[in-house]
């Protein structure tokens, strides 16, 4: 029997569990596959684990997987992929925003041969100016820092196969960024677009300080080129501060008296500057190092998930 893992984190969403798993199994009604539904309870302090545990009586490829704390999406989908037992597994947000009527069309192209399939969100026209000016600045950013082909509206709204999924759990980063992963790997993706849908209920649980240090992961996983720039920066500067002098010399063998105050604290801001960018990008680098070297697990489960693999083998479904 072919199996298909649905891995959805869910942080605070007992208001979206229900309906979630409504509109999967309505999307998945004719699909000859056998779908079991991972949520991914990342910390919730609401009634979302035993929201999952209710629909989990009901239907019996409900699973419920609970980290111990919030860690983050990022991680709680990996924790999702080591528990999923899919042939196919895919990993969409819990908040109805990855719409599952695209599921279908999903695992058409993985049946006929995808390795990994990868939604891409069209724009959606009613982004506020500054939701899309900061989306295609960051995704341009990211693009050119790793040079890998990262798609904007590309999430996390993916089809992996087993044996894509096999490498993703490879990875050990204590912050992961599984975003990228397929990409890094340079397992070639079908993409197919959407169109995101408002979210179910609930506000984003993903807030601005959230975002800024997704966005820093994104990037110190994925490359290390903001160091070079660091050092660009530094030539840079004694580039600029060169031809300064020169100038200066220039003016002062002319005969011009040379007025300092100005330009003297524009110079200190100025190298001020470049250092503490480039302090900082160090630090960002080697607290990660830091962080690395202890060996920490991106995520820890809390017991284990329910119900287990085997026991729903040998349940005989
Ligand atoms: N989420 C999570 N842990 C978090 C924050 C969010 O598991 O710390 C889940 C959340 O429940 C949802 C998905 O990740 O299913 C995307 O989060 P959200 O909708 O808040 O992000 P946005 O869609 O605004 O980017
Ligand atoms: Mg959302």
């Amino acid at each position: 029997m072919i199996r298909v893992s649905i891995v959805a984190p869910a942080f605070n969403e007992a208001a979206n569990t229900v309906p979630f798993h409504a509109a999967v199994r309505r999307a998945l009604a004719d699909d000859p596959a056998q779908a079991e539904i991972l949520f991914v309870d990342d910390g919730s302090t609401d009634r979302t684990a035993a929201a999952v545990r209710r629909l989990a009586e009901s239907d019996p490829l409900v699973r419920l997987v609970r980290l111990t704390r919030n860690f983050g999406n990022q991680a709680a989908f990996l924790a999702g992929i080591a528990a999923a037992s899919g042939d196919a597994i895919i990993t969409m947000d819990a908040d109805l925003q990855h719409p599952p009527a695209e599921l279908p069309k999903m695992l058409e192209a993985w049946r006929n041969g995808a390795r990994a399939v990868r939604m891409v969100r069209r724009r959606n026209p009613d982004a506020g100016l500054a939701e899309r000016l900061t989306s295609g600045l960051f995704h341009r950013l990211l693009r050119m820092l790793t040079n890998l082909p990262l798609a904007e509206g590309a999430g996390d709204f993916q089809l992996i196969d087993r044996s894509v999924a096999a490498k993703v759990l490879r990875f050990s980063d204590a912050r992961p960024f599984y975003r990228g992963m397929v990409t890094w790997l340079g397992v070639s993706a079908v993409e197919i677009p959407y169109t995101a849908a408002p979210r179910g209920g609930g506000r984003s649980r993903i807030r601005l300080r959230k975002r800024l240090r997704l966005s820093l992961d994104a990037i110190t996983a994925l490359s290390i080129r903001p160091l070079r720039l660091a050092l660009l920066l530094g030539f840079g500067a004694i580039v600029l501060s060169a031809a300064y002098l020169a100038a200066v010399l220039i003016a002062w063998f002319c005969g011009h008296s040379v007025r300092g105050y100005p330009t003297i604290i524009f110079t200190v801001v100025f190298l001020g500057a470049v250092q503490l960018i480039s302090i900082g990008v160090l630090g960002e680098y080697i607290g990660r190092i830091f962080e690395q070297s202890r060996h920490l697990p991106p995520y820890v489960v809390d017991g284990e998930p329910l119900p287990k693999n085997e026991e729903r083998q040998r349940g005989g479904q």
